[in-house]
């Protein structure tokens, strides 16, 4: 069989790329290596996190805001088996919807390790050693990520685990330190803690998901101490961690040198992600990896240096998120069959899905200093939302920064509830380079919490916010 496209990987950017590839008449197979479809984000990432933040947040609404409502309960308990258990059910219904969607595409996929042989044909090494090669006219490399590791820091998987470990749990720790003030970190450390645990998070930066907008991370700190108890040690470097028994020692030494030790029963390394490149035989078609974070190197149409063989996802330069895997496959898909596809990266958005969520797309008010943009600022506060007073959910705000002479809306930063659906509006009113105006005049319906959005517009654009 001679393939138009050989999708390596079936993650976000490959099975999107896929199906993309299949509905534009491109002949199309996918190799995955392990036996369920999906990738990091359907099996160990996106999907299951967030099943295990559901289960949390019920449990910790039960525990701690039903008695507002006037609702009490007795007796209340986690099973953890049955939580991991309905996890995996989540992961099982999603790989098998890819399953679907590949036959009804009419995709060929094949389970094993793909290799170069040459830019045109692929070797496939099965889990019992066997081999089979197929030939194609493109490649599309979608191989993802896998956690960094520190090197000086051994992952043992059972007391100093990564995100995955941590996802299978099968007891709730009594202490757990997570090493990383990222998203993962964060979100991981947040099922836990709503769960009971004492959570200790140890981050070398001055603040917590420091990409993102200062105020978003100074916020979310103040609410996860406040509700869930969890502590912060920022600006501390993570020297060693040793596991003995059931007790994990992680070392640090705080901003100042002096040497600080931490004491629990799991520790969470979640410091990031490095691309995934191993056995894929790169250097058979004369591809070489970066330096750092191992990506491939790829120009604007995601392809790398060699003809016909295309890179897409968290393997490649940008932000390692699914959405972004999913809209450079469908790119390349278009690419291929000769559209002329396009991505704004400004405006791909990012969450964080504490509790409240955080979520934000375009720039940041340092990223606009940094640049010596004139902009305008305008922020509301869920305090003053009747939504969020009728929810319970008053932490966060949201902050619309604009353009000082135009108007146009520059960057939009949420902490708040239900944030992760909400920067959809503002990532629509940012492609058709909307005006703060423009949002502060569209008709919000009430109560909700995106009337917070269209009141921070109308901050930034004369300080005419209605309910502040
Ligand atoms: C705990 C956690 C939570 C996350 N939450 C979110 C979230 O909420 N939102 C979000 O946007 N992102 C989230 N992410 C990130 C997201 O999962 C990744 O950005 C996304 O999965 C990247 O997609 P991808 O297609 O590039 O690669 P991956 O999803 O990593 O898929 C790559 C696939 O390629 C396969 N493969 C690798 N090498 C070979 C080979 N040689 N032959 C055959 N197959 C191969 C792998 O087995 C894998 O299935 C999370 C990640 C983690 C770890």
């Amino acid at each position: 069989m001679q393939y138009d496209v050989i999708v390596i990987g079936s993650g976000p950017g490959g099975y999107v790329s896929a199906i993309r590839c299949a509905q534009l008449g491109l002949k199309t197979a996918v190799i995955e290596k392990y036996s369920t479809f999906g990738g990091t984000c359907l099996n160990v990432g996106c999907i299951p996190s967030k099943a295990l933040l559901d289960t949390s947040e019920h449990f910790h609404n039960a525990a701690h805001a039903f008695g507002d409502h006037g609702i009490s309960l007795k007796d209340l308990k986690i099973d953890v088996k049955k939580m991991i258990e309905r996890k995996n059910d989540v992961i099982a219904q999603n790989t098998a919807g890819i399953t679907y969607l590949f036959k009804k595409n009419k995709i060929d996929s094949f389970e094993g390790l793909g290799s170069f042989v040459d830019k045109n044909t692929i070797k496939i090494t099965k889990s019992d050693g066997s081999t089979e090669q197929i030939t194609t006219k493109n490649v599309i490399i979608a191989t993802g990520s896998k956690p960094t590791a520190l090197p000086f820091l051994p992952v043992d998987k059972k007391r100093i685990i990564t995100s995955t470990e941590a996802l299978n749990l099968t007891e709730i720790p009594k202490h757990l330190i997570v090493i990383g003030g990222g998203v993962i970190g964060l979100e991981l450390g947040s099922v836990y803690a709503r769960l009971g645990a004492k959570v200790s998070v140890i981050e070398y930066a001055k603040s917590i998901i420091s990409t993102m907008d200062g105020g978003l991370g100074k916020e979310l700190q103040r609410v996860l101490k406040k509700s869930l108890g969890m502590e912060f040690f920022l600006g501390h470097k993570v020297t060693g961690a040793t596991s003995e028994g059931k007790t994990v020692k992680v070392t640090a030494e705080d901003s100042k040198g002096q040497a600080v030790t931490f004491e629990g029963d799991y520790c969470i390394v979640s410091v990031g992600r490095v691309a995934y490149t191993k056995d894929l035989g790169l250097e058979n078609i004369g591809i070489t990896t970066e330096e750092r974070g191992n990506k491939i190197t790829v120009n604007d149409h995601m392809q790398t240096s060699v003809e016909g063989v295309y890179a897409i996802g968290d393997v490649v330069r940008g932000a390692m998120l699914a959405h972004k895997a999913e809209d450079e496959g469908t790119y390349v898909a278009e690419y291929i069959a000769g559209q002329k596809p396009h991505i704004d990266y400004n405006l791909i958005p990012g969450v964080v899905y504490t509790w409240p969520e955080v979520a934000s797309v375009g720039q940041t008010e340092e990223q606009l200093k940094e640049a010596g943009k004139k902009y305008k600022s305008g922020s509301f506060s869920f305090k003053a939302s009747g939504r969020a007073k009728a929810s319970g959910d008053t932490d966060g705000f949201v902050k619309v920064l604009a353009d000082a002479e135009t108007d146009e809306v520059l960057g939009v930063h949420i902490i708040g509830p239900r944030a992760a659906d909400m920067i959809a509006e503002a990532v629509v009113a940012m492609e058709y380079r909307a005006s703060a105006e423009d949002i502060g005049r569209i008709c919000h319906a009430h109560p909700t919490y995106t009337e917070a959005i269209k009141e921070a517009a109308l901050a930034a654009t004369a300080n005419r916010a209605i309910h502040a």
